[in-house]
């Protein structure tokens, strides 16, 4: 196998792996209630009546960021993915009563696919799903296939998938292919023709992307991974939903 063009940490064993038999389907799963959010239901003219704050990945989670600061700063997200969203063997620190995240994983449903994700990132989810029904009706674009929680890492090199957290989303990575990673990934068609840019590698729509980026998730189509069929949850979980009072919920 070629290696991923990706720096230091960086190499990624297999590519995604969502295409074949979805690990997630034979694993223990919560029975808990998937979080729900009414008013990110309501008819909306825009986002900005959207049940969730507006915020941009954190600069520290960003893989194109915290490699380039090698180890530590990978052991730095992993620190924090494990102290917000559970423990994944082998990673990180955890606590005595520390729990994977397949603990809090739930099922929840995205543009009418089931998929599931950890219950802290379901809100924000939602409120992309609002966000693409309102801003992008003028690119239809029907998904077919998701991909959230993995049980087995897919880097190798000392990364986590934030799918092993919960947090990681594919779409229809059937079509929307990984040209940075390994084959088939990177075999693709569209990976081998002229384009613009990585949004011109995709079936999805630019619009969807922009409508994740809006409430914290990162798109990896920016990493040199080129993974356009993934969006991660890099935002503050406590600041997706909107207070009450409409303020943002967020520490001062
Ligand atoms: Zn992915």
């Amino acid at each position: 196998m070629p290696p991923v063009e990706a720096p230091r940490l960086g190499t990624d064993a297999s590519g995604p792996l969502e295409a074949a038999a979805p690990p997630e389907a034979s694993a223990p799963e919560a029975s808990l209630p998937a979080p729900t959010l009414a008013s990110a239901q309501a008819p909306d003219a825009g986002g900005s009546s959207s049940a969730c704050n507006e915020q941009a990945p954190q600069d520290f989670l960003v893989r194109g960021h915290f490699l380039k600061e090698g180890p530590s700063g990978n052991a730095r997200a992993i620190q924090y993915r494990t102290d917000t969203y559970g423990y994944f063997k082998g990673f990180g620190h955890a606590g005595p009563d520390a729990k994977p995240p397949g603990a809090n994983v739930v099922t929840t449903t995205f543009m009418g696919l089931s998929v599931k994700m950890h219950r802290k990132v379901v809100p924000a989810l939602a409120c992309v799903e609002q966000e693409i029904r309102t801003a992008c009706a003028d690119h239809p674009y029907t998904a077919h296939a998701l991909a959230g929680i993995r049980y087995k890492n897919t880097y190798r090199g000392g990364e986590v998938t934030n799918h092993a957290y919960g947090i990681a989303i594919d779409v229809d990575p059937a079509i929307n292919t990984c040209c940075g990673c390994v084959p088939p990934w990177n075999d693709a068609p569209a990976c081998h023709r002229t384009a613009k840019n990585e949004y011109d590698r995709m079936a999805m729509p630019e619009c969807w992307v922009h409508a994740f980026e809006r409430y914290g998730f990162y798109w990896l189509g920016h990493d040199v991974l080129r993974d356009t069929m993934h969006f991660e949850f890099l935002g503050d979980p406590d600041r997706i939903e909107k207070t009450p009072e409409g303020q943002d919920a967020g520490t001062p």
